[in-house]
């Protein structure tokens, strides 16, 4: 008789906590039969797609039977073009998510320690526990603002990755040029990975991406996907941009057909469409203002954000209030699994679902004083 118990995974794997994803509005619609659910809790375009990569998509459905260009040849070539630098300093991922477990593959040895801004993006952490790395948490200042000395004094001889997420998930604050100048300068052999998913949401002067750290040759790699603005996080598909030795580091991890036909396209399709972008653009930039009049009337305190979504503090009945929420068909991210239970973090919608948060908030909140 076999015993199942004898068949063991890799001990490291004890370390890694499952991913939380937002729950999906059927879901919500089902368990508590509501008829309109608005989902504001995983950062998508609420615009919708590009509709230069619907059209794409549309259009390509019957090569099907072919498998993809294993080199995204066109996609990175669209890439390159638009970041100034060479298709070979560009990798395409099945989402920025695999991109950062392919990182995590190529440079991580058992023992290896991985500095990580805390709170971020949780898929840094689970990146390094794959490879049986330690992570190593620096916390953010006061209003959640980087502390690049903190970063910089938590290197040690173990350190092999530096990652800076800016614009910050969750909190939405970003590292300012001058801050990212100094970690660059600072930090020799590690390899500094800025994760700028929330770029094109970034208005501030002193934002930067990164891409100018790699064309003057640092170690860097600048993560996108097209998951946020470009609105097709269905599809999956993500980027890197690095000097060209770190991505051929990565390819060699990296399977065949990563990413598919579809995502293919679809993604040469929307890095091209400026109104679609613009227009995502300007619809965030209104909703963040919505949002922010509507905490400040309310007097709840936020974080104001650079992204797609804004962190606010709903005080310490914080789960009680995320889940009336609920069932009153809103669905934000709880700030719990970041070691914030004050706070909900509420991605940024159309102008009207933004409305339906703040009345149904609105009423939580005064019937709760
Ligand atoms: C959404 C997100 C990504 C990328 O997501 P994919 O859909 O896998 O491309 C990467 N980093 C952060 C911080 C994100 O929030």
């Amino acid at each position: 008789m076999t015993n199942l118990t004898n068949i063991k995974a890799r001990k490291t794997l004890d370390k890694i906590q499952p991913y939380t994803p937002g729950k999906p509005i059927w879901e919500v619609q089902r368990e508590l039969g509501l008829d309109r659910v608005i989902k504001l809790a995983s950062n998508e375009n609420p615009l919708g797609p590009s509709p230069k990569a619907v059209a794409a998509i549309q259009n390509s459905l019957t090569e099907l039977n072919r498998y993809p260009d294993a080199d995204a040849s066109a996609l990175k070539e669209a890439i390159a073009t638009k970041f100034q630098v060479t298709p070979k300093q560009v990798i395409t991922t099945n989402g920025a998510d695999e991109l950062i477990t392919l990182i995590s593959e190529a440079f991580l040895e058992v023992g290896d320690e991985v500095i990580v801004p805390s709170p971020s993006f949780s898929e840094y952490d689970f990146g390094a526990h794959i490879m049986g790395a330690t992570v190593v948490p620096v916390a953010f200042k006061e209003g959640f603002e980087y502390d690049v000395n903190a970063l910089i004094s938590a290197v040690t001889e173990k350190t092999k990755i530096i990652y800076i997420c800016t614009p910050n998930n969750p909190t939405g604050t970003y590292m300012a040029k001058a801050d990212l100048d100094k970690l660059v300068e600072a930090i020799g052999d590690v390899l500094i990975v800025i994760d700028a998913a929330y770029d094109h949401f970034a208005d501030a002067a002193d934002y930067t991406n990164g891409v100018q750290y790699i064309q003057a040759g640092y170690p860097v790699i600048t993560l996108e996907t097209f998951s946020k603005i470009y609105g097709i996080a269905g599809v999956r598909v993500g980027f890197g941009i690095a000097p060209e030795s770190i991505i051929q580091s990565i390819l060699k991890v990296k399977e065949p057909f990563n990413v598919n036909t579809l995502a293919q396209i679809a993604a040469t399709a929307a890095i091209e469409d400026a109104e679609h972008v613009k227009t995502s653009q300007q619809t965030n930039k209104a909703g963040r203002q919505q949002l922010y009049k509507a905490f400040d009337e309310l007097g709840l305190t936020y974080i104001q954000s650079m992204a797609n979504f804004v962190l606010v503090q709903i005080g310490e009945d914080g789960e009680n209030l995320y889940k009336q929420l609920m069932a009153k068909g809103v669905i934000v991210r709880y700030g719990k699994i970041w070691g914030l239970p004050e706070y909900v973090r509420v991605s940024v919608g159309t102008e009207e679902e933004n409305q339906f948060f703040i009345n149904v908030l609105t009423e939580l909140v005064i019937k709760q004083a």
